[in-house]
């Protein structure tokens, strides 16, 4: 039977009916190669998960190493080597002003786990026990994090969900949800988390749940002061800041973490998944030391959390990220990609943002400039016509309507024209 046939008979619709009508049979660097034979040029990286390109040789053979020595005990009896190297990197990098390498990790399995895990410590640490998060934010599938998810297509089918969660407004500049403009708003959607703090909580609010960028929610690029001043206005109010980088960690926006675009954010918990371990499955959390005693011995453990070849992955990971400065060509393939972009806007009605930071950039699809009536069917169609013109993106955004742009922070110039040239004969096609 062929891999569709199988899909089609054996996979839950939810999975099987969404997929892509490609079967992927290998993969290497920027270049999937489906069951027939057809390369395509990887813009999407498997959701923004295989930041260092695919099959990498140097993590491959350290997951191999690992994976001969020890597969499995129970990273949570047991003490293994492999898994405090990993913490203690992920220390090193973690991107506070104040920490001077002093931080901790709980390693999960993917990042809807690991937030979940954030918010406990969280709440443990405060004695407190309300979330604000953001409206258009994603966090995950689990009840606790979609619950903290502002985004009704994600929720739907499976509510009531937890109380004591409060919505910040998105920071969405494109459509402003306060109806003001950027910069003479003064980051008013910022300010407006006093109102949120004041009007929609008992003010026991223990973190603050933030993505840099939103992600899910179409690439949603705040001005980079809005997390310095939503961060400093939520400590204000007593919670503790989770930072949320699962998508936009490891690289993917120019630096390390998302976060570290915006000055003097003081990070108290940092989430990760996807890009962690180039597509070993690996989720973790990290917390200042003087928080993240809070949780005691047997208060949460998972079983598969810090799998030895999902860390070793991982350390070989960051190792490539950090040494082939990808977080640099990130930053100077994205500058280039999001220029050619907005020039492919000028020239097209059907694009009427182009944002993003990094090697994850966003075109939203309208149907017109002016009323801004979102095309969730055009990003569709762009998707599949790129696919057709071999190569791969997303698509995402609250109303479906974003075209993603989040390939291997390795992606080279050539291939960058590549795909820019497939994106601008697509574009010019539509209609
Ligand atoms: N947080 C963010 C910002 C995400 O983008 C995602 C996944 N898209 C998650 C959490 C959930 O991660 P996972 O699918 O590994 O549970």
């Amino acid at each position: 039977m062929s891999a569709q046939a199988n899909s089609a008979r054996y996979l839950l619709p939810v999975v099987a009916q969404g997929l892509e009508p490609i079967a992927i049979a290998s993969a290497s660097g920027r270049t999937v190669t489906d069951v027939d034979g057809k390369n395509y040029l990887d813009c999407f990286a498997g959701i923004s998960v295989v930041n260092a390109g695919h099959n990498h040789p140097r993590i491959l053979a350290a997951a191999r190493a690992q994976m001969d020595r020890l597969v499995h005990c129970a990273s949570c009896v047991y003490h293994v080597p492999v898994v405090g190297e990993l913490a203690q990197k992920i220390a090193g990098i973690f991107p506070t002003p104040t920490n001077g390498g002093d931080a901790k990790s709980f390693f999960s399995n993917s990042g809807a786990e690991a937030n979940e895990g954030a918010m406990r410590l969280a709440k443990q640490h405060t004695g407190r026990r309300e979330i604000v998060a953001l409206a258009y934010g994603f966090h995950g599938r689990t009840i606790g994090t979609l619950s903290i998810t502002g985004n009704m297509a994600r929720k739907k089918n499976n509510g009531p969900y937890l109380p004591g969660v409060a919505f910040g407004p998105a920071p969405y500049c494109y459509r402003c949800p306060l109806g003001l403009a950027y910069p003479s708003c003064g980051v008013a959607c910022a300010q407006d988390l006093h109102n949120v703090v004041r009007a929609q909580t008992s003010g026991d609010v223990a973190a603050f749940v933030v993505e840099p960028i939103l992600g899910e929610g179409g690439i949603v690029t705040p001005p980079a002061e809005y997390l310095s001043i939503a961060a400093s206005i939520m400590h204000e109010h007593g919670a503790l800041l989770i930072v949320d980088e699962v998508q936009t960690g490891f690289g993917r926006t120019g630096k390390m973490f998302g976060v570290e675009h915006s000055a003097n954010v003081r990070v108290d918990i940092m989430t990760m998944a996807k890009g962690i371990a180039a597509g070993f499955p690996l989720g973790a959390f990290t917390a200042r030391d003087e928080i993240a005693g809070a949780l005691k011995p047997g208060d949460h453990l998972s079983t598969f959390g810090g799998n030895p070849i999902a860390c070793a992955a991982a350390l070989a990971n960051i190792a490539v990220i950090e040494e082939e400065r990808l977080a640099e060509n990130a930053t100077l393939r994205g500058a280039d990609l999001l220029a050619r972009c907005k020039a492919v806007q000028e020239k097209s009605p059907f694009i009427g943002d182009v944002r993003g930071r990094g090697l994850m950039i966003g075109l939203e699809l309208v149907r017109d400039k002016k009323t801004k009536e979102p095309a969730p069917a055009e990003a569709k169609a762009v998707r599949a016509a790129m696919r057709e013109r071999g190569i791969l993106v997303g698509v995402g955004g609250i109303f479906g309507n974003v075209v993603r742009l989040q390939p291997p922070l390795s992606i080279t110039t050539a291939e960058c024209d590549q795909a820019m040239t497939a994106l601008e004969q697509t574009i010019r096609n539509l209609h």
